[in-house]
C-alpha cells in the first residue's frame, strides 16, 4: 500500500450505535431504476461496490407499507414477509466484503400517489400529492390512530429488515420524499394538534419511531435519519436555521445523521450548476450540535477534497451516491494510493434518468453500472483474451476511446486512428461549452488509462479511408468515426428537410463548437430536446448575441427533467435574458426570420432575426464503414475477420451510449453469438396459484 499518509484518516473506523463501519466511505441511498423488477441486477451492483471497498451500503428507498408508493418509479418494497428474500439477497452480498448493510425506509407520504395500490395516501396534511408529475390525486390527513399504525409499520418494517440481514435503518425524511420531512416542514405540516405548529411538535413524530426502533432493533441495527439541509421551498419549509435547531433539540435522537440537501435537484445537482462539495457551507457546524457522526454528500471524488471534509470537522462519513456509480471501486483505489485510475463523475446526471425513465440507469462513466449481474461485466476486470490478436479502432470519441481501454484490457494489440489532431472526438469539442467542462472525465480517464498500456497505439491526424484500412491489416475494425449535427432542420418536427432561404445564414451546434459563433439576434431552434439547445443559448448571450429559443416542446431543456436539471436551465437562460419560446416549432426560415408555427393549432407568426441556430438532430458519420462494407470480398485477403460501426456512427445518442457501446464492442470481441436471445439476464416473475 503506497498511499500518502494524509489519506490515512478516510480508513478509520466510525461506530454507529451498536455497529462500526469499517472505513468512512458511506455510499448513501441512490435508485437504479431496477428495483423490486430487478432484484439480482440491483443486489450484484451493490456487491460490486462491497468489494470495491466502501464502508457502508446503502439500498435505494424501500417502500415499507403498502399505503405509500411511488409507481412508476421503481424501488424496493417490503410489505410482508414474502419481500424479505430479494432483500436479503442484496444485504447478503452488501456485506461480502465486510461492509455494513443498510436499507433506506420509505413512507412516502405527500409524496405518494398510490397509482399501484389504489390505497388513499395518508400525509401529516390534506393537500394534492408532490410529484414530478402532478397526479390528480390528493393526501388525507393522518389522524391519531393513522399516527399509531404507521407507528407500528415502521416497527414490522425495521423487524424485516433485521430479518433480511440489514445493519442499518435509515429512516428517510430527505429530497422533499419521506414522512418526516413531511412532518418536520410547515409547508406539508399544518396540524393543529401536538404533531404541528412548533418545531418541538413537527419533531414528536421522528422522535416516536426512532423511539419505537430502538426498542424493536436498535441492540442490533445502527439507526440513522436523513433530513434535508435546507427544504429551499420558500418560507415555509424546513429551513437549515431550523435543521440546526432540530439537532440541537434532538442531539442523540439517531445513531447517525444524514445530511441532503432539500430537493432531489438541488441534492444531486449536476456538474454544470454545482461543483464538488457545494452543500459545505449548508453542513458546516452542524457536528458540533451533536454527538452523533455525520454523513453528508457532495459529488466527491477527490480525497483530498474528502479529508478535508473530515479534518475539519465537518463530516465523519463521506457520502457518495453518483461517485460510487461512476467508480465502485473508489475507496479501494484511494486505499491503494491509485488516485490517477480513480474514474471521476463527471456530474451529468444521465444515472438518474434511468429511474425518472423507469428504465434501468446507466453511467456515462461506467458502463458496467446494472450490467453486473445482466451482462456479468464489472467496472475493473474483464473476460479473457479471445483466438484473436489485432484491432484497430477508428475514432477517438468516448465510443472508440472505451473500445481501445476495455480491449487492451482484455490483451488485445489495439491501434487507435483520429482524424484530428486532439482525442476525444465530442466530448473534446463539449467540454469547452458553459457548464460543461467536467464532462472532460470522459476522455481524461481514458487517455492516461491508455498511455498505461504498452498494446496501445494511438495515431492523430490519421483520416483514414477504406483502401487504407485493407492495406494495414488488422484482423478486426470497430468503425466508431461518430457525427455531425444536421443542418437542413431534420428531427422531429420536420421528418424531411425544412423550407429554407439561403440568405439566412444557419448554423449548427458543430459551427458553435468550432468557433463561428453569431451575434446580433438569433434564434436557437431547439427540436434536440437534450442540453445541447440550452447550452448553445448560455454561449451565445456570452459571445453578446441576444438570443431567443424556440421548441416545439413544452420545456426547454425537455428531456432534461429526467436528469433533474431542467428547472434550473430555465431559471439560468431566463436570467440570462434569453427569450424562451415554448410550443412553437419553426415552419420554415426566411430571410429575415422564421415562420414560427404553434404546435398545437399551427398558429403562425414571425420572429425576426440575423441567424438561426438549428439544434435538430446528427447524421452519422458512417461512409467509411459503408466504404468498406462495398468491399467485403477484399475483407480475408487482406485478414480481416470483422468490421463493426458502433456509437454516435451507427447511430447518434448521448455519450453514454456511446461508451457502453465501446464497451459491449470489447465484450463480445471473440466471444460465441447469442443468437436470437437477448443478451442479458433477467428476471421473470413467479407465478403465484
Ligand atoms: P462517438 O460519440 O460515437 O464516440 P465522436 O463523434 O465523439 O463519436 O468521435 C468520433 C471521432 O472519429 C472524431 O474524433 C472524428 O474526428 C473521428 N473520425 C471520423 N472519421 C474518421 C476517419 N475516417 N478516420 C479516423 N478518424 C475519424
Ligand atoms: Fe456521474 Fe453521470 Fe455516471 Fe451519474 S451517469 S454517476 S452523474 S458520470
Amino acid at each position: 500500500m503506497n498511499r500518502p499518509a494524509r489519506y490515512d484518516v478516510l480508513f478509520e473506523p466510525v461506530r454507529i450505535g451498536p455497529v462500526v463501519a469499517k472505513n468512512r466511505f458511506f455510499q448513501v441511498p441512490h435508485c437504479n431504476g431496477g428495483g423490486y423488477r430487478d432484484p439480482s441486477a440491483a443486489a450484484e451492483m451493490r456487491r460490486v461496490k462491497a468489494e470495491g471497498g466502501w464502508g457502508v451500503i446503502f439500498t435505494e428507498q424501500t417502500e415499507m407499507h403498502h399505503t405509500s408508493e411511488i409507481t412508476p418509479f421503481i424501488e424496493l418494497r417490503l410489505w410482508e414477509d414474502k419481500d424479505i428474500p430479494a432483500i436479503a439477497k442484496m444485504a447478503e452480498r452488501m456485506k461480502s466484503h465486510g461492509a455494513l448493510a443498510g436499507i433506506q425506509l420509505t413512507y412516502s407520504g405527500i409524496n405518494g400517489p398510490n397509482l399501484y395500490t389504489r390505497e388513499v395516501p395518508l400525509a401529516p396534511t390534506a393537500l394534492p400529492i408532490r410529484t414530478f408529475t402532478n397526479d390528480p390525486v390528493q393526501a388525507r390527513a393522518m389522524d391519531k390512530a393513522d399516527i399509531v399504525n404507521l407507528r407500528r409499520w415502521f416497527v414490522n418494517a425495521a423487524r424485516r429488515s433485521r430479518a433480511a440481514g440489514f445493519d442499518l435503518i435509515c429512516l428517510y425524511g430527505a429530497h422533499g420524499f419521506g414522512i418526516f420531512q413531511h412532518f418536520l416542514s410547515r409547508a406539508t405540516n399544518q396540524r393543529g394538534d401536538e404533531y404541528g405548529g412548533s418545531l418541538e411538535n413537527r419533531s414528536r413524530f421522528a422522535r416516536e419511531v426512532m423511539a419505537d426502533l430502538r426498542d424493536a432493533v436498535g441492540d442490533t441495527m445502527g439507526l440513522s435519519l436523513r433530513v434535508s439541509l435546507d427544504e429551499s421551498i420558500g418560507d415555509l419549509g424546513f429551513s437549515n436555521d431550523e435543521l440546526r435547531d432540530f439537532i440541537e433539540m434532538n442531539r442523540d435522537l439517531p445513531d447517525l445523521w444524514d445530511l441532503a440537501q432539500g430537493t432531489w435537484e438541488e441534492c444531486s445537482g449536476p456538474s454544470r450548476f454545482k461543483e464538488e462539495a457545494a452543500q459545505y457551507d449548508l453542513v458546516r457546524g452542524i457536528r458540533d450540535l451533536s454527538d452523533k457522526p455525520i454523513v453528508g454528500v457532495g459529488r466527491f471524488t477527490s480525497p483530498d477534497v474528502m479529508v478535508t471534509m473530515v479534518t475539519s470537522g465537518t463530516l465523519d462519513f463521506i457520502g457518495c451516491a453518483r461517485p460510487s456509480i461512476a467508480d465502485p471501486f473508489l475507496p479501494r483505489k484511494i486505499a491503494e494510493g491509485r488516485i490517477e485510475d480513480i474514474r471521476e463523475c463527471i456530474g451529468c446526471n444521465v444515472c438518474v434518468s434511468g429511474d425518472m425513465t423507469q428504465s434501468i440507469s446507466r453511467c456515462t462513466q461506467n458502463p458496467t453500472f446494472m450490467e453486473e449481474w445482466r451482462k456479468g461485466w464489472h467496472p475493473e476486470t474483464m473476460n479473457p483474451k479471445g483466438p484473436s490478436q489485432s484491432v484497430l479502432v477508428i475514432g477517438s470519441g468516448p465510443a472508440g476511446l472505451e473500445a481501445a481501454r476495455a480491449l487492451a484490457l482484455r490483451g488485445y494489440d489495439v491501434a487507435v486512428a483520429e482524424a484530428g489532431e486532439a482525442i476525444g472526438g465530442r466530448v473534446t469539442r463539449e467540454r469547452t461549452l458553459p457548464g460543461l467542462a467536467a464532462w472532460g472525465r470522459v476522455v481524461d480517464y481514458r487517455q492516461y488509462q491508455l498511455s498505461q498500456r504498452l498494446n496501445v497505439e494511438i495515431y492523430r491526424g490519421s483520416r483514414l479511408s477504406a483502401a487504407e484500412v485493407l492495406e494495414f491489416g488488422f484482423q478486426h475494425v470497430c468503425v466508431a468515426t461518430g457525427s455531425i449535427w444536421r443542418r437542413d432542420g431534420v428531427a422531429r418536427q420536420h421528418v424531411v428537410a425544412m423550407p429554407m432561404d439561403a440568405a439566412m445564414p444557419v448554423y449548427t451546434p458543430d459551427d458553435l463548437m468550432a468557433g463561428r459563433v453569431p451575434t446580433g439576434e438569433v434564434v436557437v431552434y431547439d427540436d434536440d430536446h437534450y442540453y445541447m439547445g440550452g447550452v448553445l443559448a448560455e454561449l451565445l448571450v456570452q459571445a453578446g448575441a441576444r438570443v431567443t429559443l424556440v421548441t416545439p416542446a413544452p420545456y426547454v431543456s425537455d428531456w432534461a427533467r429526467n436528469t433533474l436539471e431542467q428547472a434550473t436551465i430555465h431559471r439560468r437562460l431566463a436570467g440570462l435574458g434569453v427569450k424562451i419560446v415554448l410550443n412553437t416549432g419553426v415552419a420554415a426560415i426566411h430571410a429575415g426570420g422564421v415562420e414560427a408555427a404553434c404546435t398545437y393549432t399551427d398558429t403562425r407568426g414571425q420572429i425576426g432575426c440575423d441567424a438561426v441556430v438549428a439544434v435538430t438532430s446528427r447524421a452519422s458519420e458512417d461512409a467509411l464503414y459503408h466504404a468498406l462494407r462495398a468491399r467485403a470480398a477484399d475483407w480475408a485477403d487482406a485478414g480481416i475477420l470483422s468490421v463493426r460501426v458502433i456509437g454516435d456512427a451507427a447511430a447518434p445518442g448521448p455519450i453514454a451510449w456511446a461508451t457502453y457501446a465501446g464497451h459491449r464492442y470489447a465484450r463480445e470481441l471473440d466471444e460465441p453469438d447469442r443468437g436470437d436471445a437477448p443478451p442479458f439476464r433477467r428476471e421473470v416473475a413467479r407465478l403465484e396459484d
